[in-house]
């Protein structure tokens, strides 16, 4: 279908969306006295408006329980992890045992790699990508550090090749065999929050086992945006936030990932707590750690059960709609968006040119377009904020939008496009 950068256009795929109700499911910001439109879903998801009965259960099990709501509550708190299991399961292509909802994802990256990056002789290395998220590039030094190695010959960073914006897949795949016996892990984000590049995670994870590496993912931008197999792609461990995509409160829970192939090996180092020892026999509080089969056995803490039921509230929207829908809604809102940017980039190229760097090729991204504004840049990012567009400035000169497919519509988009314009001129 040939597209049209018309109100009445979007308007017309919006009535189509077999997802348009779930829009209604969110609150959405409305603090300025224009139509606002909310692009930053890969940043912080909205709130569905269902959170706020979750978190009163919790709230008034508490006052009516006290302690006991660990056994009483309708949903009891010494469990209330395993509620989230299998839906977060289904988000990432996992059987339930490999995947626990727990924890900060920083705080997960550091425990997994404490599992699964283990120098040993001269498998020290570690490739991962140049300019990752700051959080996952002072991970990755400091695991370097704790484990007295050298940060400019282990830490092998890969990069866009001169005058590119994206890397190239194949210069992975080559630098893995190239590192070879020397290689330890590779650890990439799934999909990059700068670009919002698409990296084939199969492809990568097999040649990392290849040379017997392991491989292991940050999936931040990756979790609710894509359609994810970590089982069958035989992923390591990976890691994700719950509050990108996954629209569950500031700061929310994370989830975990570590293939079953994994599950029940004590011989596998780990920073443990009470949390992952054996449910069982956890509370005759034995000396020695007998962990829990599976991704459980990597919890440290007992379950923030306040921020957990937002998770939930929004895992639930998510069963219902469905990951397959999703991804379908991504594809199509993604390309009318790119549609949108394109027409108004050549309808005014004597003041401004747009270049979209993010991957043309819908196999290759999820649902953020990262725009570079030659000649404007950052006065232009202003210009949109004032009109009502929440989008994302990063230094030095790209503008992040994310139309969450789960929320936001095609109207937005033409919205977003009007306000582009009116912005330029
Ligand atoms: C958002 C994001 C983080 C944030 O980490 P927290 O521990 O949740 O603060 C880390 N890594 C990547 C790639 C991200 O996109």
């Amino acid at each position: 279908m040939k597209h049209q950068n018309t109100l009445e256009f979007a308007q017309q795929l919006d009535e189509k969306d077999p997802l348009r109700s779930f829009r209604d499911k969110f609150h959405f910001p409305n603090f300025m006295d224009t139509e606002m439109v909310y692009f930053t879903g890969n940043s912080l998801g909205l709130q569905p408006k269902s959170a706020g009965s979750y978190i009163q259960e919790e709230l008034d099990a508490w006052a009516k329980y006290g302690v006991e709501g660990h056994f009483l509550a309708e949903k009891p708190w010494f469990a209330y992890h395993e509620f989230l299991t299998e839906k977060a399961a289904r988000i990432v292509g996992a059987n339930p045992e490999e995947v626990v909802v727990t924890h900060s994802l920083t705080t997960n990256l550091h425990l997994l790699m404490v599992s699964f990056f283990k120098p040993e002789g001269k498998r020290t290395k570690i490739i991962c990508e140049a300019k990752a998220f700051p959080s996952d590039q002072y991970a990755l030094e400091s695991q370097v550090k704790f484990h007295g190695l050298n940060l400019e010959t282990d830490l092998v960073e890969i990069e866009p090749r001169e005058g590119e914006h994206l890397i190239r897949e194949e210069d992975i795949l080559d630098k893995i065999a190239e590192v070879g016996d020397e290689l330890a892990m590779v650890m990439i984000g799934g999909v990059n929050y700068y670009t919002g590049q698409l990296f084939d995670m199969e492809a990568i994870t097999k040649a990392g086992h290849d040379v017997g590496a392991k491989v292991g993912f940050d999936l931040a931008h990756a979790a609710g945006n894509i359609n994810l197999k970590l089982h069958d792609w035989g992923v390591d461990f990976a890691a994700w936030c719950g509050y990108k995509y996954l629209n569950s409160s500031p700061g929310g829970v994370s989830g975990i990932f570590v293939h079953e192939r994994h599950a029940y090996n004590p011989g596998l180092p780990r920073f443990a707590g009470w949390w992952g020892y054996d449910k069982e026999t956890r509370f005759q509080m034995e000396p020695g750690f007998n962990p829990m089969r599976g991704a459980e056995g990597w919890q440290l803490s007992n379950a923030p059960v306040l921020g957990m039921a937002a998770h939930l509230a929004s895992l639930d929207i998510f069963d219902e709609a469905g990951m397959d829908r999703i991804g379908e809604k991504r594809d199509k809102i993604t390309a009318y968006l790119e549609f949108v940017i394109e027409d108004i980039s050549a309808r005014n190229s004597d003041r401004c040119t747009f270049e979209i760097i993010t991957p043309k090729d819908k196999a290759k991204r999820g649902a953020q377009l990262s725009i570079l504004a030659h000649g404007q840049g950052k006065d232009l990012f202003d210009a949109i904020t004032k009109k009502g567009v929440i989008a994302d400035w990063r230094e030095p000169n790209v503008i992040r939008i994310a139309p969450a497919p789960l929320y936001n519509s095609y109207e937005d988009c033409f919205r977003f496009g009007a306000y582009l314009e009116g912005a330029i001129q």
